[in-house]
């Protein structure tokens, strides 16, 4: 495929998104997702993040595997998510999870600086060496638990995790700015999780709302 049916094939795709956002506004609060994040999701090149064999269907609307029992997430999860953050350009967001590092792209369109933790060595090195051939130089990817966050660069106005916990970890939670939006997938492995968004006021007092059933992969705990 040339770059010409990709971009076809990306805006397919963001016909699709529409839909499904309509589709799931009774749930999420969103019909539409601004206008921001649906440019961002049409002009990065999903299919560089895919393996080579997927390319062909990086543009489905479907979560694919990136090796290591790992995924990217389905498009239209990826436009709900970021759209939840409401991504200014000037801020400074935390993803949980680099994987091959599209949904952190998604986020170096839309804020100044993006930076992602991932507890697979060997993805965090692929997604830092990718992410930098595309031209991202607004994105920091680290080798490390997501648990922890990344407290030397905190506070973040926003917060994504893009792998399942059993609860809000707490680190992320106190590494959230005043004001700031948190979107992660709550929920044991293997069941449904609920995508649940955080919201900090200004005293400091966190706000949850449960939106939709989602299926991540589990945030996992491992010695390093
Ligand atoms: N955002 C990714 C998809 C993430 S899949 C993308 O756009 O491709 C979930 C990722 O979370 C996997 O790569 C997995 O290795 C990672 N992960 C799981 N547990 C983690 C933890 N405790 N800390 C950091 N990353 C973790």
């Amino acid at each position: 495929m040339d770059d010409a049916s990709f971009a076809k094939a990306r805006r397919r795709l963001m016909t699709e998104i529409e839909v499904e956002a309509r589709e799931t506004h009774f749930w999420t609060g969103r019909a539409h997702f601004s206008e921001r994040v649906m440019a961002a999701l049409e002009k990065v090149p999903r299919h560089e993040f895919v393996l080579p064999e997927d390319q062909p269907h990086a543009y489905v609307n479907r979560p694919r595997g990136i090796g290591h029992g790992q995924t990217i997430s389905q498009p239209y999860i990826v436009a709900l998510m970021t759209d939840l953050l409401d991504l200014e350009p000037a801020h400074r967001v935390l993803e949980i999870g680099s994987g091959c590092g599209y949904q952190a792209a998604v986020l170096a369109e839309l804020a100044g600086r993006v930076f992602t933790v991932e507890t697979f060595e060997e993805l965090a090195h692929t997604a830092a060496a990718r992410l930098a051939r595309l031209g991202y130089r607004n994105v920091e990817v680290r080798h490390g638990e997501g648990y922890e966050g990344w407290p030397e660069e905190a506070p973040f106005d926003a917060i994504i995790v893009t792998a399942a916990p059993i609860a809000v970890p707490p680190a992320l939670l106190d590494q959230l700015a005043t004001g700031g939006r948190m979107v992660v997938p709550v929920g044991k492995p293997g069941d449904t999780q609920i995508l649940t968004l955080c919201r900090k006021d200004a005293e400091g007092h966190v706000e949850r709302d449960g939106l939709l059933p989602v299926s991540f992969v589990p945030m996992v705990r491992r010695d390093r």
